[in-house]
């Protein structure tokens, strides 16, 4: 069997649903350290995190990826077993061949590649891996890179192996994130009966003013390749049930996917600015998921462009859209970032599969973005 598909199937049979690693680490610590890679395991309260490294000094370039999955799911949904990978027409099946233990193999495939034709490479091969990447992301990589920030870890490049393509490998390059804010904001009202207003104080009323004008609000045009800013209530919620209660409280959660024009702290004084302007009584908490981050034009877009434009048979998108992903805690280093993976039509869903010829090329693809950027000197 093919080494990459050989290596993705041992991952996906270890069932590392977040925070588990199951033993997906010890193995690409293996297989690194015997290409001669020097590993670091952190273990950060319940998450394994790996820090694989080859060579030394500037520039450090770090392929960056994760071993968790989210859960199956009913396995009524499934064909074949989840954690038993399975080749049927063409794909391979599995919970996190595409998201992303195809591209965790590939990294290894790669590297292993990369070390035994240029030992004596210019600059720092890394790879980083954690088990908190679909879960709360604490103790993964926004925990490692505070260490590393209080080390002076310094990365130049890192390369991401999320599946960002969308119809065939290679024809979209992540440039960057959205920042993703999330609020919780709950109304005080006074609790009373409906024929007797005077004596209570609806909540859903005083907070109505202030909501409609929190959802028409233009936040910004966009940023270079992002998309607007936008506000979106997910959660809304007051009201006994019964007909003839006012209720004494609301609860709702909204959440902003935000461009550089924005930081959380900004976009947290303006929506309690205008709480506050509409007079409410009101508690009001915040998560902050990740700040946005952009990749500029440079030495790494415009290698992986010639890289991707090879490989998909035509210039890759350049885009900013989808989720957000680890590589926000590590931009804040300094470091560009670009994310490029497999197709990922069906991550999270049941049945999830890659095209093993993909996959095979993978390795290949990480290959050649990690000679042009480590340009090697022998
Ligand atoms: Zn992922």
């Amino acid at each position: 069997m093919n080494d990459v598909l050989a290596l993705t199937c041992e991952l996906v049979s270890r069932a590392s649903v977040t925070p588990e690693d199951a033993g997906c680490q010890a193995l690409i610590a293996a297989r690194l350290q015997a290409a001669g890679f020097t590993c670091e395991h952190l273990r950060l309260g319940q998450v394994d995190n790996l820090w694989a490294t080859h060579g030394s000094g500037a520039p450090v370039l770090v392929l960056l990826g994760h071993t968790d999955v989210v859960p199956s799911g009913p396995l009524e949904a499934w064909t074949s077993d989840p954690f038993a990978p399975q080749v049927r027409e063409g794909n391979l099946y599995g919970r996190g061949t595409a998201d992303m233990k195809g591209s965790v193999a590939a990294f290894v495939v790669a590297a292993e590649q990369y070390v035994a034709a240029h030992p004596d490479h210019v600059g720092t091969l890394a790879v980083l891996v954690t088990s908190d990447e679909e879960g709360d992301a604490i103790d993964g990589v926004r925990h490692v890179a505070r260490l590393f920030a209080e080390r002076g870890q310094r990365i130049d490049w890192c390369i991401t192996g999320e599946p960002s393509s969308t119809e065939i490998l290679g024809d979209l390059l992540r440039v960057g994130r959205r920042g993703s804010l999330t609020g919780t904001l709950v109304v005080k009202g006074v609790q009373g009966h409906v024929a007797y207003p005077h004596k209570a104080r609806n909540p859903i009323h005083q907070a109505a003013a202030a909501l409609a004008e929190l959802t028409a609000r233009h936040w910004d045009d966009g940023y270079e390749s992002f998309p607007p800013t936008s506000l979106q209530v997910s959660n809304l919620h007051a009201g006994t049930g019964a007909s003839n209660v006012i209720p004494g409280e609301l609860r709702m959660q909204f959440n902003l996917r935000y461009t550089p024009h924005w930081d959380a702290s900004r976009l947290e004084a303006e929506i309690t600015a205008l709480l506050e302007r509409h007079g409410l009584e009101y508690t009001l908490s915040w998560h902050r998921s990740g700040e946005p981050f952009y990749t500029p034009e440079g030495r790494l877009r415009r290698v992986a462009r010639e890289v991707l434009g090879e490989f998909a048979g035509a210039p890759p998108e350049e885009s900013t859209g989808g989720g957000t992903s680890d590589a926000r805690f590590i931009a804040p280093l300094g470091a560009q970032c670009i994310e490029v993976g497999p197709v990922n039509a069906t991550i999270h869903q049941a049945d999830e599969h890659v095209r093993v010829a993909d996959l095979e090329r993978l390795p290949a693809l990480y290959l050649a973005l990690v000679e042009r950027l480590l340009v090697a000197q022998d």
